[in-house]
């Protein structure tokens, strides 16, 4: 099977904290903070709408970023939005908010995004990551899609009570149907063909449960034994995120009534 459609959409090292304008009223400010499972940083998005300046994900907490985002605004946001609880997204976001006097929605200590009405913005509910993700339609075939649907790499499935496999599988099929024109994510290059992308993550996760439910056998296996099993050479930064995914195909696949749970670990139902 082909991996090139998740690896197509990779970019050079972007400017940091300089705005870069991706779409008609849709700007992008990276943050300083590269790695492994947030690439070459955190993309601040910041969204012009006619009450003002929206900020979607203001990244780590960094004042030289905030204050990038800040001024990229022209000193006046309206709001701010967080499209999940993760730290390379929300920490920055109560900075920001008292730079700004701006309201927070979204994440640990926002208001609920069901909540915000904002002309030309919808929040759309997409657990899986996380439970708690939202991406952001900005209309015109536009979605802030945070670290639900990535070009650069396919997302960590955190298993319960953060996470869930089936979540995400129901919500990739739920975006698969609005045929978005453009996908903003929260790192990485916009996707510019989000349905044969889209396609070719299902496909690739579903490949990836079934070959866990094949390395399931009658006698029950621990976790960490099937995971050597099914993820050879994992470099050790990567092993958290690979026990996560992991964790949250079996409970799928334990959903679905093909794995058992056992004090010894899992087999095949
Ligand atoms: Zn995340």
């Amino acid at each position: 099977m082909s991996v090139q459609p998740l690896s197509r959409y990779q970019e050079a090292v972007p400017e940091y904290g300089r705005p870069l304008a991706e779409a008609p009223g849709l700007i992008r400010v990276v943050a300083r903070n590269p790695g492994p499972m947030t690439y070459h940083g955190t993309n601040t998005w910041l969204i012009e709408t006619s009450p003002g300046w929206v900020v979607v994900d203001p990244g780590p907490e960094d004042p030289d970023h905030q204050q990038a985002v800040l001024d990229a605004c022209g000193g006046k946001i309206h709001t701010i939005l967080v499209t999940h609880s993760h730290h390379d997204h929300e920490a920055g976001a109560q900075a920001l908010a008292r730079l700004a006097d701006a309201p927070i929605y979204g994440g640990t200590h926002g208001q609920n995004p069901d909540a915000l009405t904002l002309p030309g913005l919808s929040p759309v509910r997409t657990p899986g990551h996380t439970m708690d993700h939202v991406c952001i339609d900005i209309g015109d075939g536009r979605l802030l899609s945070g670290d639900h649907i990535m070009g650069w790499s396919t997302s960590v499935i955190l298993r319960a009570p953060n996470g869930s496999m089936s979540a995400y599988l129901a919500s990739l099929k739920d975006n698969q149907t609005r045929n978005y024109a453009t996908l903003f994510s929260a790192h990485g290059p916009p996707v510019t063909e989000p349905a044969p992308f889209i396609a070719s993550l299902l496909k690739s996760r579903l490949n990836r449960i079934a070959r866990t439910r094949d390395a399931l056998t009658s006698t029950p296996q621990p976790e960490p034994q099937l995971l050597a099993g099914l993820y050879r050479n994992l470099p050790r930064n990567l092993s958290r995120a690979a026990a996560e995914m992991l964790g949250s195909m079996l409970e799928y696949l334990e959903a679905q009534g093909e794995a058992v749970h056992t004090t010894e670990g899992w087999r095949r139902d």
